[in-house]
């Protein structure tokens, strides 16, 4: 490796990806990233050669004392068969920390180039990793991924101020991340953080759903943006087009700042219409509604011109903590949300929907599975750890005295788990009848159908709840087979494909049946290529991120339902997705030009 490998270098590219939230931004790069750190090089004086290699040795006692402790929580809690391959692993890796070619050629490096420790760590992992490269034994050459692991381990430590902290991200910068969870995306601080980038992620991931709350601009699954990108780079971030411009040149920034200045033009236009109804031309209502992580989201989506929350994700209130929350923090937290509101308006409380990208810390939680997305997620975690849904439907119960509140089960599959959790949200509500606790005794208990059993069997759910509320995002993860968080099948994403379209169809028509009111709370409810398609299989109810309620409400506005249910029909009619799709965005594209022309 040449020895200027590690130092930054300014070069200008281009880099695609799957724009998630709209917005431009233009700002510096701040890498957060937890996989892949990349050394700065820099060259050192002869004084400072003792400090940095002191500097070296206390990153790697810290990556010691990291390794050890994880291999200690590992042997607590994990199978006999599973603990004793990570063992085993934890003892390879603690074996290498000690070890002369990778400890002490490092040291000897930053002594004879004076260079620091990164970049001698950088050369020196290179070379082994060579070395074990050439091996004929297939066993030997896997050894080289333990030394890239263990040098990032290194690395890590050795960065610990510059990188890796969300606590320490300065004010105005651009997150370029490798992967960002749910969790971590919801402690970004909108306040400092102009935009951010990640290499992994899907379009309707719950990151990107968090990234739209939170009114930041976000392009994710751009696949190599931590490999491309230096910390202290210029970037346009293309949160509209799903674009991220590196270190650009004059003409793109100008153009860019142009782009944004008529963004933020038409956004501050559609505003106005935020007291006006989401009613067409021909007097046919769809009630808009706000989809909210948190409760200080609340005031936002007012803002914008809902005054209901469709779908509170509960969930959040688990994330980033340790210990779980009590009833009376339940309770506490939901009256604050009904209160935010005017008291006819209501909040549907999605009971906790814990599970696949969304995992909370307690140990509860923790299923060691391969497959998350099929795991023990939403209705399934409340039925498998009941003392802790309890806990939650006596807070919700106790707030639905203090406003109009909803009960809503998640990622329920079929009669007997919604039998189960009514028959808990019956005992909970006896025994505050005991107790004396007062609560709404008629408070609506609805499900999501986002699972397709639930779908297909709509017309029987639909005769023992009150509400429903479709899930899109999971009905067409579900459906389609494809893994919303993956950017390698995002292509995927199809909510126009004639499966989805049928499903819709047949949800809403049992819903209709049975008398009960029926919503989308998913993603698809805030994407206005959709909303004619929406509109026209007369749903009640349309619910969706805060920055998506103008534009969806001036859609709505300046449509007929007699030409929303013409386009559905002829819609349902098409054999592909690519059909239906041309079809669509023709349509939409005749009809709303500064939309979808103008790509804003
Ligand atoms: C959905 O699946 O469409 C939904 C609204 O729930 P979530 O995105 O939280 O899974
Ligand atoms: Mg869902």
């Amino acid at each position: 490796m040449a020895e200027n490998e590690g130092m930054l270098q300014v070069s200008s590219c281009l880099l695609g990806g799957i724009g998630v939230s709209p917005g431009i931004a233009i700002g510096r790069a701040f890498l957060l990233d937890r996989a892949k750190l990349k050394p700065r090089g820099r060259k050192i004086s002869s004084d400072q050669v003792v400090t940095e290699v002191e500097r070296f040795m206390e990153a790697v006692d810290g990556a010691r004392l990291e390794l050890e402790s994880i291999k200690e929580k590992t042997l607590k809690k994990g199978s006999v068969e599973v603990v004793g391959q990570h063992n085993y692993i934890f003892d390879v890796h603690l074996m290498m920390l000690k070890d002369k070619m990778l400890i002490d050629d490092t040291i000897t490096l930053i002594k004879e180039k004076k260079i620091n420790a990164e970049w001698a760590l950088n050369i020196n992992s290179a070379k082994i990793i060579d070395f074990f490269k050439q091996m004929q034994d297939a066993y030997l050459r896997e050894r080289q991924s333990d030394v890239e692991h263990v040098s990032e381990l290194i690395l890590r430590h050795l960065s610990k101020g510059e990188y890796d902290s969300i606590e320490k991200i300065s004010r105005g910068v651009i997150v370029v991340a490798h992967d960002l969870s749910p969790a971590d995306t919801l402690q970004l601080d909108p306040n400092r953080v102009k935009a951010f980038v990640t290499d992994l992620g899907g379009r309707t991931s719950h990151t990107a759903i968090v990234a739209r709350s939170i009114e930041i601009p976000a392009v994710v699954g751009s696949e190599r943006a931590t490999e491309k990108i230096n910390g202290g780079d210029r970037l346009i971030v293309d949160g509209i087009e799903g674009k991220v411009i590196v270190n650009p040149s004059r003409e793109q920034l100008l153009t860019y700042q142009e782009k944004r200045a008529q963004y933020d033009k038409f956004q501050a236009q559609l505003i106005l219409n935020r007291d006006l109804p989401a009613e067409t031309t021909d007097g046919f209502r769809v009630a808009l509604a706000g989809n909210i992580e948190t409760p200080e989201e609340t005031e936002s989506i007012i803002a914008h011109g809902a005054a209901n929350i469709g779908l509170y994700r509960t969930e959040f209130l688990f994330l980033n903590r340790n210990n779980l929350p009590s009833e009376e923090e339940h309770f506490l937290t939901y009256k604050k949300v009904a209160e935010s509101l005017p008291p006819e308006n209501t909040t549907t409380i999605r009971t906790f929907d814990l599970g696949a990208d969304k995992i909370a810390e307690s140990e509860q939680f923790h299923e060691d599975t391969i497959n998350p997305a099929l795991g023990l997620r939403g209705i399934r975690l409340c039925l498998n750890h009941q003392e802790i849904f309890i806990t939650q439907i006596r807070g919700i119960l106790r707030a639905s005295h203090y406003g109009k509140l909803k009960i809503m089960l998640p990622m329920i599959s079929g009669l007997i788990e919604l039998r189960q959790a009514q028959t808990i949200i019956a005992e909970a509500k006896a025994a505050l009848d005991r107790e004396g606790v007062p609560y709404d005794h008629k408070i609506p208990v609805g499900v999501m159908i986002e699972v397709p059993s639930a779908a297909i069997i709509s017309d029987k759910i639909a005769r023992e709840v009150d509400f429903f509320s479709i899930g899109t995002n999971d009905l067409i993860q579900y459906t389609l087979a494809l893994d919303r968080s993956n950017e390698h099948v995002s292509y995927l994403y199809e909510p126009l494909h004639p499966a989805i379209l049928r499903l819709l169809h047949q949800i809403i028509t049992n819903a209709q049946e049975a008398e009960i009111p029926v919503s989308i709370c998913g993603e698809m409810a805030g994407e206005p290529l959709y909303t004619l398609i929406l509109l026209g299989l007369g749903l009640d109810k349309l619910s969706m991120n805060a920055i998506s309620i103008p534009h969806i409400k001036q859609i709505i506005r300046q449509s007929s339902f007699a030409e929303a249910r013409e386009m559905l029909a002829e819609s349902l009619q098409m054999e592909t997705s690519a059909d239906v799709e041309k079809f669509v965005a023709e349509e939409m594209t005749r009809r709303f030009p500064e939309t979808f022309l103008m790509k804003i």
